[in-house]
């Protein structure tokens, strides 16, 4: 085990860079959809009160989640990686290549993971809240059911400890995922050389745009969040989509789904709606 990967001081630096990146990159993101808004993106009353109400479900999220795990999640993962839970632990692997597949199969479990929220109903009707958005923003990735939350970060903590996560790799998986999911959310005119030059690794914001569409043969691809090596080995993975794209469900464009409320409510809501 290496000297870095036990010392506390580098760990906690990694937890607070994580913070940074989550608050940083979402200031960051704001201003960069002043300065180059994407094609239809405009700053005006209907887009503040859309970005309040996604931001007091995350609020609402945050207290949830905290009550349900407190701090066990951190913990969990320092003592799984102390008592070398996991199938690469078992494995004769340099340190190295450890990281490296830990830091891969973690990335594939949240494919695996996203995809069976599009494809098991009741994970559907969470996960639909963050796909009804009609107007994708940098706060469309705050905007996230409380009771998908919990799913979530139980499934990444059985992959963990299935697959042999240290915890620093997971930090550093969550630092990138965190990064990403700003950079895909946010309504900016990103240069089309982005997709041209780095789609064949990662998932670009416009080919998460196309995760967003209310086309549902797209809304069903581009699962991956950082690597689209899952999405083309799946069969999941479609092009980028263009400067203009629609966003949002076609069976929850009502106002009534986008409210801090009517959110909360959408799985129950929802659950009627076969053509969703
Ligand atoms: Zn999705």
């Amino acid at each position: 085990m290496p000297g870095f990967a036990q010392n506390l001081d580098s760990l906690l630096w990694l937890q607070h860079a994580a913070g940074v990146v989550l608050f940083g990159g979402f200031a960051l993101m704001l201003v960069a959809e002043m300065l180059a808004p994407a094609t239809g993106a405009r700053w005006d009353l209907r887009r503040l009160a859309h970005g309040g109400q996604n931001m007091l479900l995350w609020a609402i999220g945050i207290v949830v989640v905290s009550l349900v795990f407190g701090g066990t999640i951190w913990l969990l993962l320092q003592w799984m990686q102390f008592r070398r839970i996991g199938v690469l632990y078992f494995l004769p692997l340099p340190f190295w290549l450890h990281a490296i597949l830990a830091f891969a199969l973690l990335d594939a479990s949240d494919y695996i993971f996203h995809r069976l929220s599009h494809n098991v109903r009741w994970l559907w009707l969470l996960h639909a809240v963050h796909h009804s958005d009609p107007q994708m923003d940098v706060t469309t990735n705050l905007r996230q059911h409380p009771l998908h939350i919990i799913p979530t970060e139980l499934w990444r903590l059985l992959a963990c400890a299935a697959i042999g996560v240290p915890a620093w790799v997971f930090l550093i998986h969550e630092i990138l995922n965190l990064g990403f999911a700003n950079l895909h959310h946010a309504a900016v005119r990103w240069p089309r050389w982005i997709d041209t030059a780095f789609s064949w690794l990662l998932i670009t914001p416009r080919m998460h745009w196309s995760h967003h569409s209310p086309d549902m043969a797209r809304t069903n691809s581009n699962y991956g969040m950082l690597l689209s090596l899952w999405d083309r080995a799946f069969g999941s993975l479609t092009p980028p989509v263009d400067d203009a794209p629609r966003f949002g469900l076609r069976a929850l464009e009502s106002p009534r789904w986008h409210s801090a409320w009517g959110m909360l409510l959408t799985p129950w809501r929802a659950r009627k709606y076969p053509e969703l």
